[in-house]
């Protein structure tokens, strides 16, 4: 349950927080587009089982990978893109999160 919370917490919470605090003249279209990290989970679609609780999608999915990782950090450097680089890793925070319930 605490996992559970602390995930979608993070999905859904942080990204509302963060455009409140950093972009309060455009909140609603800065929401919008640090929810839309959600949409990386696409990658699931080519995993086998698409969803596994008990897999740790960080290091395993394509766009979860290191590689990929490194590139969302990279987005930060431009400021057009740095809210959607946000976004992406405000996405890998969560699911990183959810990886060390799964080392328990
Ligand atoms: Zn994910």
């Amino acid at each position: 349950m605490l996992r559970f919370i602390l995930h979608y917490g993070i999905h859904i919470l942080v990204p509302i927080g963060i455009a409140l605090v950093f972009y309060p003249d455009k909140r609603i279209k800065a929401s919008l587009i640090l929810l839309a990290g959600f949409l990386l989970d696409v990658d699931h679609l080519w995993a086998e089982p698409i969803f596994d609780p008990n897999r740790c999608s960080i290091g395993y999915h394509l766009l979860h990978s290191y590689l990929a990782i490194a590139l969302y950090t990279g987005l930060l450097i431009w400021k057009p893109l740095r809210i959607v680089g946000i976004a992406f890793l405000i996405h890998m925070v969560a699911d990183a999160v959810d990886c060390l319930f799964i080392l328990d």
